[in-house]
């Protein structure tokens, strides 16, 4: 599905990501956990071509994609992504954020966006609100629009950034139990979070990363009771 060799990115002087390898197969769903400028997001918006490499290879379904010879803009709608921040256009409805890219970028009908919407409203409770605006919802609320609307592109794989970490905690579990059933359909799913119940769950493999490496890999039952590697060990000791 996605497959990272030997991925490289500075910004000026700074090395935030050093020879990353990583491959990530159809349905897997994938944790990345890992200290505040480890370098996690920057990982993420270079697989969703946010950020451009400066070296290595990013293969994404098969086809090695490189700025020369592909159209980013295509290769981005196939890989959805939700941020900390859930980013919804505060003048639109929220049927009206989940129906905008569809209309614009990928020139669907009014009629069948809005069909299409609400089914995904649906799918993450919230047709009720579908004509409400953003800054009427609760955070837990916001972010399952952000979901929904990410997933109106119908995207092969899903990233999300730290998704539930700017919620109060009693709006957290509604959150992660959409992302739960998303990952029970079979997408294929990288989640920078640090919520380890969700990732003990749901997730097949987990990754930590320290100082733009990837330090270990492994199932995360293993990883975080078993780590092999003293800096797992110290980061689990920090945040558990
Ligand atoms: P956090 O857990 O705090 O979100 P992170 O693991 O996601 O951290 P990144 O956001 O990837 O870390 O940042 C890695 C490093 O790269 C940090 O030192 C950060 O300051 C730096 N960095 C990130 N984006 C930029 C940018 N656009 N320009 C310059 N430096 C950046
Ligand atoms: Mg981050």
């Amino acid at each position: 599905m996605i497959q990272v060799d030997k991925l490289n990115k500075s910004f000026g002087d700074l090395h935030v990501l050093k020879d990353i390898d990583m491959t990530v197969k159809e349905s897997d769903v994938v944790c990345l956990i890992g200290a505040s400028g480890s370098g996690k997001s920057t990982l993420l918006r270079c697989l969703n071509f946010l950020e451009l490499k400066d070296s290595g290879i990013i293969t994404f379904e098969g086809k090695q994609v490189e700025k020369e010879t592909h159209d980013l803009n295509e290769v981005r709608q196939k890989v959805g992504m939700v941020f900390q921040h859930f980013h919804l256009f505060p003048h639109k409805t929220v049927i009206e954020n989940v129906m905008e890219a569809p209309i614009y970028v990928k020139k669907l009908s009014k009629n069948q966006a809005e069909k299409e919407a609400l089914a995904l409203l649906e799918k993450v409770g919230l047709s009720d609100k579908k004509n409400v605006y953003p800054s009427k919802l609760s955070g837990g609320q916001k972010q399952r629009v952000a979901i929904a609307r990410a997933l109106a592109m119908k995207p092969d794989i899903m990233l999300f950034d730290e998704p539930t970490s700017a919620l109060d905690p009693e709006l957290v579990g509604e959150v992660l139990t959409t992302m739960k059933e998303l990952a029970e359909e079979g997408m294929t799913m990288i989640v920078v979070t640090h919520e380890m119940g969700f990732a003990r769950e749901v997730a097949d493999w987990a990754v930590y990363m320290h100082d733009g490496k990837i330090v270990e890999v492994g199932h995360p039952e293993e990883l975080f009771n078993n780590p092999k590697e003293q800096r797992t060990k110290n980061f689990l000791d920090s945040v558990l």
